[in-house]
């Protein structure tokens, strides 16, 4: 781990990497996590914080001396690892519930180590808006990968961001996938309905940014898994998704269905039941 390394500072640059996707929209990228560094005139706003390794702050400092807000897109510890390097952080209910726990005990100790385990959690939900001077960030709800997912749609930029809930490698559904799917379409009717207010979008892996392209091609699959037509791929290679992701989906065998470059990942009902 680099949290308690004195040679840090050295390493800034290394641990992450970062590009200016857009004016004043920096892509932050950790391993396979993707944050986004959204900079308006007054204030910045950090969207997810990876694991937290190395001293994020003071990397993403490094980029913007604006105050910086930080909100997730959802509770998963890739995407709120780093939470602990500022006081306060922004999410949903759901999130704040899962956002503390670590994947596994030595990543907890990690956590634990950092300035501000205790952040607080501050509560957004559906029309929420960040107003970060001349760029204002309205928080969308589409939960369904994880029950506390948001969209941010960023007005200024016409950009979407949407954490795990919609990229291009696999969205996973874990388990109970016939429950999940339901508000999967539920979501992306809300955001085909938002659609022309953005132009491109930015997910949290698997590359980065998107056409909205993925979007009707995710309803459609959506769609299609309901009507019992997906098609259902041979094997769940894509981004290198195993067929069985112990930890993910408790040893139970995935599969992958597939429309255009929508894909769902997920554990096989015949298998849960
Ligand atoms: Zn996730």
């Amino acid at each position: 781990m680099y949290d308690n390394n004195p040679n840090v500072t050295e390493e800034r640059g290394y641990i992450y990497g970062k590009w200016m996707t857009f004016d004043n929209t920096w892509t932050i990228s950790f391993g396979g996590v993707y944050c986004y560094l959204v900079v308006g005139e007054e204030k910045a706003l950090l969207i997810d914080t990876a694991y937290g390794e190395g001293n994020l702050r003071q990397f993403v400092e490094g980029i913007t001396d604006k105050p910086i807000m930080v909100v997730n897109t959802h509770g998963h510890f890739d995407h709120t690892g780093g939470n602990p390097w500022w006081e306060e952080v922004y999410l949903s209910e759901e999130a704040s519930q899962d956002a503390k726990k670590a994947f596994g005990p030595e990543m907890q100790e990690a956590f634990n180590a950092k300035p501000y385990p205790d952040y607080k959690m501050n509560i957004v939900g559906d029309g929420y808006e960040f107003d970060l001077g001349g760029r204002k960030v309205e928080v969308i709800r589409i939960g369904s990968h994880h029950p506390g997912s948001i969209a941010l749609l960023d007005h200024g930029a016409r950009l979407l961001f949407t954490g795990d809930e919609l990229e291009a490698g696999q969205v996973l559904l874990f388990d109970h996938v016939r429950d999940r799917v339901p508000k999967h379409k539920a979501n992306m009717e809300k955001l085909i309905a938002r659609e022309a207010e953005f132009d491109m979008i930015c997910p949290a892996h698997n590359g980065t940014p998107l056409n909205k392209k993925y979007l009707h091609d995710y309803h459609t699959l959506d769609e299609q898994f309901l009507a019992g037509t997906a098609t259902v791929m041979p094997n769940t290679a894509g981004y290198g998704y195993p067929p069985v992701a112990r930890g993910m989906s408790g040893g139970v065998e995935q599969e992958r269905i597939q429309y255009g470059g929508a894909s769902f990942c997920y554990n096989k009902p015949e298998a849960e039941e």
